[in-house]
């Protein structure tokens, strides 16, 4: 209500100096006729008519009347080049600083209400530059400022910096107008005061703060390197830390621009992804999907029963997948890529320096002008009593432990609804094993809009997890008749405990990124849960990088070798050209059956940001393929901008649904929209069909109903 009492009060103020004429006053030519009375009425009563000229001032600036030119003039003239400098630069400030809280008070929240997360890099944008760019904008009027005025009062610049930066920023145009001013009476036109040489001092001072930055932003870098000598010479072009996704693409992007680099890896090289992640999961999800095929035969029109298989062998199996892979990530195959593979551990001495400790027990010392640092991250643990004692497996130790047993344990229970803890459950489930996951939150992969929990909480129990959703893991004992049971006690969601006895323990609940023992802490480079870095990747060294797990926010091979390309030329060519890594659609998958795979927005995204939406979906029940498959479950969802074609994310649920959702990452990364994916022909039948109808779906919806009756009409009439 207070807003629009104040709208309208000022929509009254503007309205009156328009129907009384009152611009009439703010000519030339009619400052030139009263530029006599007007020099009258300062010898009379100097203060009285400053303080009117002030008041004047600010009420026109603050409520973006036209006409500060000419009163910059009659100021000029009237009080002559200092104080009239003074009075306008105040009142100007000032005005233009009314005009933004007014902006602010009347429009702001609404703007951001209704923008949401849109707003979000912007807002952070100018909180860290706005004072800059403000300047700028100042400094060269190419805007309008009572349009700066407004629109700076829409955005989280704090007042203070916009009064301050403001009237510095004008100060030396306000000085231009007020000189002028005191020449009042040889100036013709008001295009006369500006010359084209003072056009160009304009544009020249427009320069001058982006040159100021680039020097700022120098010496903050040479900041950082005080008390560290560079070494003259380098040994490398660049040393990378990790040989994981991240390590292994930066070191080949390295060797393949002919850099000299050198890869260090403490373990295995490939990393968790072929060691101890997607590639062994991925290989127990086979066997266990297999398992459940031939439980499940008779949906297939054969003989179904319990499989017969040697635990060990799967086991096994998994071991010659990664056997298999390994070649592509080995020291062999990078050092005939023109890496340097060094097996051993890296610690980062100074910024320019790397110890290694070889896992031969020597150590050796390199240079590089630059280092990417793609440590990974490792399970994380979480602080359970008596965890330790019972025992427990991770990611980290399964693939090795679990192929010493013969069989599979009996009783097995996975701690995590994550994607990791869900694919796992799955698994070890159809393999026989009695799952029990437990989830402290209400429902499993909570990133996912709530419908897709379900489905995913359904193929669960399906395939026989008993999972339990709100239950929060207390702590671990031994208990049982003689104690030796192996048991964890966990709290319903109702409050109450319950004991769960199990065979093996599973930790799935998160993964921590590798920040210490390698030189980060000893550096001051700054980590939160991750490393933190810069757009470019940079660290607080600016020739030291971070990529992958280790830099997040996402964890995935996907990620992490995307990331790796943009650390990697950043640091070889970034003082030519630097890349901003580009997060914008970043796709992920979900490998239970059926899999969940998602780029962009989700729903209950859209909504968290006030991004406006649009829903279609298909369902695979429908599809010739998913129905000869006997795999309908599952769906195509689409989320686009209303009444557009516009993808603004999409989630499928289904059999390869991680293949199925390339491609709308690649329509969503090249801004093609449903409608040319309906234009696309799809081979008949394959799952990818359900993508074209999907996009058919959107176009139904958004059929022409007016000009189809007129068509209607048209064959009516054609009919005879
Ligand atoms: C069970 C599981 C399933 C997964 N499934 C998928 C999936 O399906 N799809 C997907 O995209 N992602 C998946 N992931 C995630 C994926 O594995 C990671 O995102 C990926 O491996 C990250 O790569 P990285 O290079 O950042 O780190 P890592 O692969 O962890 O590599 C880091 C390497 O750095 C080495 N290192 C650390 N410090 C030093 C040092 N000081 N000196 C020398 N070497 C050092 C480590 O030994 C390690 O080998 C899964 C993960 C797990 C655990």
């Amino acid at each position: 209500m207070k807003r629009i009492i104040l709208l309208a009060l000022l929509a009254a103020v503007v309205a009156a100096f328009f129907t009384f004429d009152l611009n009439q006053y703010l000519t030339l030519d009619s400052l030139k006729n009263s530029q006599e009375q007007l020099g009258i009425w300062q010898e009379e009563q100097p203060f009285a008519t400053a303080a009117v000229f002030f008041l004047v001032y600010i009420a026109a600036t603050a409520l973006s009347l036209p006409g500060a030119v000419i009163m910059t003039l009659a100021v000029g003239a009237v009080f002559g080049l200092v104080w009239g400098l003074m009075l306008v630069s105040f009142a100007s400030a000032i005005g233009a600083t009314l005009a933004f809280l007014v902006a602010r008070f009347v429009l702001r929240d609404s703007v951001q209400e209704r923008f949401g997360d849109r707003l979000k890099a912007f807002n952070q944008g100018v909180e860290r530059e706005g004072a800059f760019y403000l300047f700028t904008l100042r400094l060269v009027p190419v805007f309008p400022f009572f349009l700066i005025n407004l629109l700076m009062g829409l955005t989280p610049i704090k007042t203070r910096t916009y009064y301050w930066v403001s009237q510095i920023g004008m100060l030396p145009g306000t000085l231009i107008y007020v000189n002028a001013g005191t020449q009042l009476g040889q100036l013709d036109s008001l295009s006369g005061i500006v010359s084209p040489e003072i056009l160009l001092s304009f544009a020249l001072l427009g320069v001058f703060p982006l040159i100021a930055k680039k020097i700022v932003a120098l010496v903050k870098k040479r900041r950082v390197y005080k008390g560290f000598q560079k070494p003259a010479k380098f040994d490398r072009n660049l040393i990378v830390i990790g040989g994981g996704a991240a390590g292994l693409v930066s070191a080949y992007i390295a060797a393949a621009v002919k850099a000299k680099v050198t890869l260090i890896e403490a373990n295995k090289m490939g990393g968790d992804c072929l060691n101890y992640g997607c590639i062994p999961s991925k290989a127990l999800i086979k066997s266990a999907k297999v398992a459940e095929q031939m439980r499940h035969g008779d949906r297939y029109g054969l003989e179904g029963g319990e499989p017969q298989f040697s635990f060990k062998k799967v086991m096994q199996r998994i071991h010659d997948v990664i056997a298999a892979i390994e070649p592509h990530d080995s020291v062999e195959r990078y050092t005939s890529l023109g890496v340097e593979v060094l097996q051993g551990y890296g610690k980062i001495i100074d910024p320019w320096t790397v110890e290694i400790q070889l896992n031969d027990g020597s150590s050796q010392r390199l240079t590089a002008r630059s280092i990417v640092v793609a440590a990974g991250a490792k399970p994380f643990v979480p602080p359970i009593e008596g965890l330790d004692q019972v025992g427990y497996l991770t990611s980290d130790t399964l693939w090795e432990e679990l192929a010493k047993e013969d069989d599979i344990p009996k009783r097995m229970v996975l701690l995590g609804g994550g994607p990791i803890g869900c694919e796992l459950a799955q698994s070890f489930a159809r393999l026989g094993s009695n799952v029990i996951q437990v989830e402290r939150n209400e429902r499993v992969m909570v990133r996912e809009d709530p419908e897709v929990s379900v489905l995913a909480a359904n193929a669960l129990r399906k395939s026989g997890v008993n999972l339990l959703t709100g239950y929060e893991a207390i702590r671990c004992q031994f208990g049982g008749d003689n104690q030796s049971e192996k048991q964890l006690i966990v709290k319903n969601p109702d409050g109450e405990e319950e004991i769960i006895a199990f065979d093996r323990l599973i930790c799935a609940v998160g993964r921590t990124a590798r920040l210490t023992g390698y030189g980060l802490e000893n550096l001051g480079i700054q980590t939160e849960r991750t490393v933190v870095t810069n757009e470019y990747l940079e660290t607080l060294f600016p020739n030291i990088y971070a990529a992958g797990d280790v830099a997040g926010p996402f964890e995935f091979t996907h990620t992490a070798a995307h990331q790796a390309w943009y650390a990697a030329v950043n640091a070889l060519f970034g003082e030519w050209k630097s890349f901003k890594v580009d997060y914008s659609v970043i796709p992920w998958a979900t490998f239970i059956d059926p899999e969940v795979a998602r780029v962009g927005l989700s729903e209950t995204e859209a909504r968290e940001k006030n991004i406006p939406f649009e829903v279609t979906r298909y369902g695979l029940d429908d599809l010739d393929r998913a129905i000869a498959d006997s795999s309908t479950e599952g769906f195509v969802k689409v989320l686009t901008v209303p009444g557009k074609d516009k993808i603004l994310g999409v989630t499928i649920v289904g059999t390869h649904a991680g293949d199925l959702l390339v491609e709308y990452v690649l329509a969503m990364k090249h801004g093609l929209g449903l409608s040319k994916i309906l234009g696309t022909i799809h081979t008949y039948p394959t799952l990818a069909e359900a993508n074209k109808f999907a996009a058919g779906e959107w176009k139904k919806a958004h059929a022409p109903e007016k000009l189809l009756l007129w068509i209607e009409k048209y064959h009516r009439w054609k009919r005879g």
